[in-house]
């Protein structure tokens, strides 16, 4: 499998990546899979019962924004600190090996991607990010960039200041789409989303190679678009890469491994 997932990419000309949340646990990233998982990672909302689902919920920015900004506050010190793993590396390296155009779609709101070197405008963030703010009324269609700092108490989750909209005062929050949120501000993932489909019409007829990283099936977003573009053409080759649920049919490409573990195993074989 590693030698056919090789091969593929030897002879890519367009590379699509899509990544999951199990793309950042090699990182050092918390695993949010199940509650128990997110329990671990964040005790406070064990001692409250609160699940992920429920604590990424943009209720919390209404009610009581300190506990709201509590979480994403801290996420966003965690991610800014973060060192991409070396997979992000063998990726650019494999970009610049065959000179193939390449898109990321993710839905991590983690901006590793662009951390790691990777151009704002090959990227896809379906979820939109920890790293652009909005209103959260919201008052006006604005999206700006996050220059906040946070500081948190730990013990209790809550942010010790409130970032606010600058136009009309009220609560800011992060631009991500939450659970039940009906308030998200698409327009910058929309254009993203517009960049991505400008793309797929510049490779058309192209050898197009889909690798997904750390896709689960919990929210399949991006395995649903993986599967998708896997069944456009003959030609597309899918490697999906997943420790536990690495299935995808034929002629498309299972490796049952982390997301790091996968793409330094297929460097091994396709050589500097
Ligand atoms: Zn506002």
């Amino acid at each position: 499998m590693f030698q056919a997932a090789a091969d593929a990419i030897r002879q890519a000309q367009a590379f699509i990546i899509t990544a999951g949340a199990g793309m950042g646990v090699d990182s050092g990233l918390p695993d949010f899979r199940g509650t128990s998982g997110f329990w671990q990672a964040y005790p406070p909302y064990a001692k409250r019962g609160l699940s992920f689902a429920e604590a990424a919920n943009p209720l919390h920015f209404q009610r009581d924004p300190s506990f709201g900004w509590g979480f994403y506050g801290h996420r966003c010190n965690l991610y800014r600190s973060t060192i991409p793993h070396e997979g992000f590396h063998i990726l650019q390296h494999w970009i610049r090996r065959t000179g193939a155009g390449h898109f990321i779609v993710t839905s991590n709101v983690d901006g590793q991607f662009q951390k790691a070197g990777f151009d704002e405008a090959n990227i896809l963030e379906v979820h939109g990010s920890i790293h652009h703010l909005q209103c959260l009324e919201p008052c006006c269609d604005s999206i700006w960039p996050n220059d906040e700092t946070f500081d948190i108490d730990t013990q209790a989750m809550r942010s010790r200041s409130i970032p606010r909209c600058p136009r009309c005062g009220s609560v800011s929050r992060p631009n991500i789409l939450m659970f039940g949120d009906w308030s998200w501000l698409s327009g910058r993932t929309d254009c993203q989303q517009a960049r991505f489909q400008g793309f797929l019409d510049m490779m058309q007829g192209k050898r197009w190679v889909v690798i997904e990283l750390g896709a689960g099936t919990t929210i399949p977003t991006i395995r649903a678009t993986s599967e998708r573009l896997g069944q456009r053409l003959d030609s597309v080759r899918v490697i999906r890469i997943n420790p536990r649920e690495a299935d995808i049919r034929h002629p498309h490409l299972s490796l049952p491994c982390n997301a790091l573990e996968g793409l330094r195993h297929i460097d091994r074989v396709v050589g500097d």
